[in-house]
């Protein structure tokens, strides 16, 4: 069983390889508990895009579920065998004369770096979104991590830790993205044209529009309305404490 996807054929993936001119080479598994550490304080299991696009095809879920099941069961080998693809990857990007990226997180949440395989590649990019703040400020140079936001009242320790780090951190708007304005003191940016220009939005709200027919009428508390956002304070609607505390009202409600 082949562990990396490199042909690009997430439609977000194409889309990043596309604008950044870097080549990116995907792990999809697929997710539960023990490989997304931060999914029960998040609540995100249930909205989580596991079963979205390809995702609803049986073959493919059950791909995705064979290579979690293999990191599980035999670590040790699932490693040798990622480690083994990357290097391959990267051998083949230089020798086509291309930069080697990796996204290993595409549908999970796991610290790669505890594997030592970003520290191992320094010459390759890795990117991942992440629920664990944690794991914020502590990757090497070549390993950037988005903080993926969740209105879950459980979920605003996380969030905190995350807001004293300058981590983009991501949050899904309904209908749009109020561009310009802020959200927990932060000035909202659009995210939608690339992950890996996401990467560097430090300090920033990377939004992102929340996307597909039945999520639109979700209620799920990963999705924030346009109008918990503060307005820019040059549109005189919004004061400078509410700039920054505009969003925050569920992590107080936490503490
Ligand atoms: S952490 Fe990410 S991949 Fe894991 S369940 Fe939540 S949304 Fe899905």
């Amino acid at each position: 069983m082949k562990l990396l996807s490199t042909n690009a054929s997430n439609t977000k993936i194409r889309k990043s390889q596309e604008q950044s001119g870097l080549r990116i080479a995907s792990l999809s598994l697929y997710p539960n508990d023990r490989i997304c550490s931060g999914a029960k304080l998040a609540l995100c299991m249930k909205p989580c895009l596991k079963d979205a696009g390809f995702g609803i095809f049986p073959n493919v879920k059950d791909g995705r579920q064979s290579k979690t099941d293999f990191y599980l069961q035999d670590q040790k080998g699932f490693l040798d065998q990622l480690i083994k693809e990357i290097r391959n990857f990267v051998a083949l990007c230089i020798k086509n004369g291309e930069s080697p990226a990796f996204r290993l997180n595409t549908i999970s949440d796991i610290d790669w770096t505890k594997h030592g395989i970003p520290q191992m590649f320094p010459q390759a990019y890795f990117f991942d979104y992440t629920k664990v703040a944690a794991r914020l400020g502590r990757t090497p140079p070549n390993y950037d991590l988005i903080f993926s936001y969740s209105q879950n009242p459980a979920y605003q320790k996380q969030v905190a830790r995350a807001l004293q780090t300058n981590a983009p951190l991501a949050v899904v708007f309904r209908g749009h993205v109020p561009i310009g304005s802020y959200f927990l003191g932060r000035e909202i940016i659009d995210g939608d044209k690339s992950d890996i220009l996401n990467q560097k939005q430090k300090g920033k709200i990377v939004g992102l529009k929340l996307k597909g027919h039945e999520a639109k009428k979700s209620k799920s508390l990963f999705i924030v309305e346009p109008s918990q956002a503060c307005p820019a304070i040059s549109s005189n609607t919004c004061s400078e404490q509410d700039l920054a505390t505009a969003g925050r009202a569920f992590a107080i409600a936490a503490e």
